[in-house]
């Protein structure tokens, strides 16, 4: 079996091949052309001898995704790339661009087991853990693809992110490390369904990223009725764990709140939001849900939208709508990815 070489950090690239009894300068070379220089195999890495080449070729494989369709909306520039991963299971990542710069919303898992009732990335439940590699390579992929800068990362496509903690804390660190992309780490937003240790975790790794929770309703009950996740968390735990997130590290964390028609957008509802995010200082983000075949759910009309949204604003809750990018190409979460699982593309 060949190790990923490309989870590695540079430290631990050092430590690897000097043990194969290469120079230190040669890991930086190596380092350079996977993370900066973004090839895809070993034959690419020109100021190697094919010697070195082949040996590292024998130890090592390098995660390399393939675009095996990408669709462009003709409303705004969004791009959708369906990837193949190299044991042939696929991940879907999403390019926004923006007048502040290019974001691109990554998966991190194969499917997810939360059960969030309105998804779709999860009707078959969690295949397996994305690599750190394979979390950097879609954001490898696109930046060779569009020969483009990304500025922004959002890990907010398939999969829980808590739920994969370790590749996703070491995908942190190898993008945002000044001999790769270099990406801010204020530029980074995790999203998590709240999985409250790990939240906790994340708070103290000393890391400046914004930490997204999905909240989408602000009673327990209401919240168990569209989130497994909430029979294990409740409300006022995963408010503590904001709490601890924003002590901890001065960003103050995001709610995204999906407003789904007569469910969750009365204004109980509103008041009840309002109330939880000046709690913790929460910005909040609206998201009139996407509906999906497989679930009956429909969005809150655009004016009861506006509406919902004044009446945080009125309260100073700082909230925005997020603009709905994409929608003419399976825009929303795991849709392109399921329609790949159903043999429909
Ligand atoms: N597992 C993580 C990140 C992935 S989902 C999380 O739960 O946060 C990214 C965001 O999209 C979450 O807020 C999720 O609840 C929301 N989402 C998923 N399906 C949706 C849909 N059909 N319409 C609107 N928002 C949806």
């Amino acid at each position: 079996m060949k190790t990923d070489i490309k989870s590695f950090t540079l430290e631990e690239l050092n430590t690897e091949l000097e043990g194969l009894g290469l120079k230190k300068f040669r890991s930086t070379q190596v380092y350079d052309w996977l993370h900066k220089k973004l090839v895809v195999s070993f034959d690419e890495m020109s100021n190697l001898s094919k010697d070195l080449r082949e040996k590292l070729d024998e130890k090592y494989y390098i995660a390399a995704l393939e675009a095996e369709t990408i669709q462009e909306s003709k409303l705004d520039g969004t791009k959708k790339y369906l990837f193949r991963l190299n044991d042939g299971h696929y991940v879907e990542s999403v390019l926004m661009r923006y007048k502040h710069g290019n974001s691109v919303c990554i998966s991190s898992q194969v499917g997810c087991r939360m059960g969030c009732r309105f998804c779709a990335s999860t009707l078959d439940g969690l295949t397996r853990n994305l690599t750190p590699s394979e979390m950097l390579d879609q954001i490898y992929r696109i930046s060779v693809e569009t020969e483009e800068r990304v500025s922004n990362v959002v890990v907010m496509g398939t999969g829980e992110p808590m739920d994969n903690y370790d590749n996703l804390i070491r995908f942190i660190r190898l993008l945002t490390d000044r001999n790769g992309l270099n990406i801010s780490q204020r530029n980074i937003t995790v999203s998590t369904c709240g999985i409250v240790e790990n939240m906790k975790r994340l708070a103290e790794e000393n890391l400046s990223i914004t930490l997204a929770l999905s909240l989408h309703s602000v009673t327990d009950e209401k919240r168990r009725g569209l989130m497994p996740i909430a029979n294990k968390y409740s409300i006022s735990e995963l408010m503590e764990a904001c709490k601890y997130y924003f002590d901890k590290t001065g960003r103050r964390v995001t709610f995204e709140y999906s407003l789904v028609r007569d469910v969750n957008d009365t204004e109980a509802d509103a008041a009840g939001l309002i109330k939880l995010a000046s709690g913790v200082g929460a910005h909040v983000n609206l998201i009139p849900v996407n509906p999906i075949k497989e679930r009956e759910y429909r969005e809150t009309e655009h004016e009861a939208v506006l509406a919902f949204k004044n009446k945080l604003e009125k309260s100073r809750i700082n909230v925005t709508i997020r603009r709905e990018m994409g929608r003419d190409i399976d825009g929303a979460c795991g849709q392109l990815r399921q329609k790949k699982i159903e043999g429909n593309i």
